[in-house]
């Protein structure tokens, strides 16, 4: 798999010189600037220096008056930190300097890129010091501004936060880097773990092996919970006593989330979690969001996974549905949003207190919110190929299922005025992402009776495992990719499937063997696999890898076959928050600064469940806008 994605990821980078080499030639095309410092040897130099990885090559053009081009010769840093050997180029042509801001969620790169030209600049007897940058002539104008809450990124945690903040009768200011609101939570196809709701008593309960199997797990390798797990063994004999309704609990939601997290979760944010569920869902109905299927999902003991369906009873991918609604309610409310504009300072007061932000748009501008409250909703850092790389070396090459601009900005400006970072080596792959296009597959078809099989055409574990646990067992298959098999009944029943099969993710076979000649594996083999496990579907027990969800038998062509590997895909770590949102550093919680969602660290351990992310952006999203509004009085 590695050398797959290291192929991929090579190709990414041939694309993105090449659109940086073009758009370094609209620039120098139209170009007339000179800096005055100069009087150059005219002449074609050549410059490297070490990024995290490896090197940054680069040429650089002088005529006697002008640099006239940079480009990269050589440059394997991969993935979106390529930002910069995408960007600074043309950025370096157009101010005539290297003196400039490097690309925001590429530092180290960008620092490369820098020194790169630098050598090459002293290799021609020019002194990079001596060159002051020009000015963007296109920079609109700075703007300042006040508000009581300043939200930082319009994904689920940002949005879910102003809609509360401003639902609490405040001012709401709600910064954007992109062009459009949405981040990672518009990719998100799951739905949202909840325990204890209306809904999933709509259920008739027949999980009690994952409940048990759970609690044997709890009570093997997890000994410090053992009064939890007391508590949740009881409420189950409890139930099992006198049947009424769907078995969940808070309890067992949250010890699902602790043994999926290794319990290296921080237990209060998990407690806040779990107890706040239920309202999420109820909240989410009375702003025009009902998540009324229930279904199951890996890492979750019972029916837990809410998600929304349309109008034919299908469900649909939990994020695509959720944003619109998010943002017609900040429209309604009245939440001021700026797109195009990336946050890129805390500002504080002489006794350390956030009082505000600067955010730089797009046009180059600058935007100054003074606020009383802060909130940090800016997302993780998978996009971030230095950081990754920082804190996981081992992920070189791999893929990224991340929305663009999902680079970490949060965590280094917080970083920055003495926040505390914690579990930052704790990032995720997801275990089904499109080996092609990098798109992510839903964990919900596993829950749904799907299942993963090799390049030999034989399933190798339990479909339904944690994330980490089903990543490690696909990179040890042959070609380190696996195949997860649907069948019409399965596709008929799911948007979401539909979906796929349209944009050409599937093959398809009108029999199993056809199926197992479009996937490259021995018919007989295949045929074999998916006869034995619909045995195991009828016996509701898999002997072999002790899955215990099984849904419905694949025995209804035709059948769909998806090539899927692991890829880079959530950071559970972040800045160390407590159960209020408070951003907290080595002194205690920072004045007037709260986050909330991805850019947190602590509520996941080591491995987010599927769902948990929709839970906890929402949960601690509303937290961090109640409280945020409450302290700006
Ligand atoms: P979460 O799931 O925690 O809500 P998302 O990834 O859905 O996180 O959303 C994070 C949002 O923050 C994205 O829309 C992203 O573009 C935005 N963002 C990232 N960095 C910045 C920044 N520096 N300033 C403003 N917005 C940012």
């Amino acid at each position: 798999m590695l050398i797959y994605n290291q192929v991929i990821a090579r190709e990414k980078v041939m694309k993105k010189l090449l659109s940086g080499v073009l758009a370094l030639m609209l620039v120098v095309s139209g170009c007339a600037s000179k800096n005055e410092t100069s009087g150059f040897k005219a002449g074609t130099y050549t410059g490297s220096a070490k990024a995290f990885t490896d090197e940054v090559s680069v040429e650089v053009v002088l005529t006697a008056d002008a640099i006239e081009s940079v480009t990269v010769t050589a440059s394997k840093e991969e993935g979106p930190g390529l930002g910069a050997v995408e960007n600074l180029p043309a950025k370096i042509v157009e101010a005539q300097s290297t003196n400039i801001d490097g690309i925001s969620g590429a530092t180290i790169t960008s620092d490369a890129l820098k020194a790169a030209v630098n050598a090459a600049l002293e290799s021609a007897g020019v002194d990079p010091t001596t060159l002051v940058a020009k000015e963007s002539t296109a920079k609109a104008e700075d703007k300042e501004i006040e508000t009581d809450v300043v939200v930082l990124g319009a994904g689920g945690a940002g949005m879910s936060a102003a809609i509360e903040a401003k639902d609490a009768g405040k001012n709401v200011v709600l910064i954007e880097k992109q062009a459009t609101a949405g981040g990672n939570t518009i990719l998100s196809t799951g739905g949202l773990n909840a325990a204890k709701t209306k809904a999933q008593d709509e259920n008739t309960f027949e999980e009690n092996a994952g409940v048990e199997k759970t609690l044997a797990t709890a009570q093997e390798s997890y000994p410090e919970l053992a009064d939890l797990t007391a508590t949740v063994k009881s409420q189950y004999d409890e139930y099992l006593a006198n049947p009424t309704g769907y078995f969940d609990s808070v309890e067992l939601y949250e010890l699902d989330t602790l043994v999926g997290g290794k319990n290296l979760n921080n237990h209060e944010l998990v407690k806040t979690l779990c107890e706040n569920s239920e309202s999420a869902i109820e909240w989410l109905d009375s702003i025009g969001a009902p998540l009324t299927s229930v279904g199951s999902f890996g890492g979750a003991s019972v029916k837990r996974i809410h998600r929304p369906v349309n109008e034919e009873g299908k469900t649909v991918s939990v994020g695509s549905y959720l944003v619109p609604i998010f943002v017609s309610n900040l429209e309604e409310k009245g939440v001021e949003v700026y797109y195009n504009f990336a946050a890129n300072e805390l500002l504080t007061d002489d006794n350390g207190a956030v009082v505000g932000v600067k955010a730089l748009g797009s046009d180059g501008s600058t935007l100054t919110v003074k606020a009383d409250s802060v909130v940090i909703a800016t997302g993780g850092f998978s996009q971030n190929t230095d950081l990754v790389l920082q804190y996981r070396p081992d992920y070189k090459g791999f893929v990224c299922t991340n929305a663009p601009g999902i680079d970490g900005d949060g965590i280094e400006m917080a970083k920055a005025i003495g926040a505390d970072l914690v579990d930052m080596d704790q990032i995720q792959i997801h275990p089904t992402v499109h080996s092609d296009t990098s798109a992510l597959i839903t964990e919900g078809l596993r829950g749904d009776g799907a299942i993963l099989v090799n390049s030999e055409g034989k399933r190798f574990f339990d479909e339904v495992g944690t994330r980490d646990a089903v990543s490690a067992a696909e990179v040890s298959q042959p070609g380190g990719f696996a195949w997860l098999i649907v069948d019409d009944k399965m596709a008929q029943a799911s948007n979401v499937i539909a979906g796929y099969i349209k944009r050409g993710l599937t093959v398809t076979g009108a029999t199993v063997e056809e199926l197992a000649a479009a996937m490259e594996v021995d018919g007989a083999t295949l045929a074999s696999t998916l006869e034995t496990w619909n045995g195991y579907v009828a016996a509701k027990e898999d002997p072999e890898f002790g899955r215990t969800s099984f849904a419905e038998p694949l025995d209804t062509a035709p059948y769909y076959a998806i090539k899927v590997a692991p890829g880079v895909h959530h950071t559970m770590g972040g800045l160390k928050i407590n159960a209020e949102t408070e951003v907290l550093s080595a002194d205690g919680a920072i004045d007037n600064l709260y986050a909330a969602g991805e850019v947190t660290g602590g509520v996941h351990g080591a491995n987010r469940l599927g769902g948990n992310a929709v839970a906890d952006i929402v949960v601690f999203g509303r937290i961090a806008g109640t409280n945020a509004a409450a302290n700006a009085q």
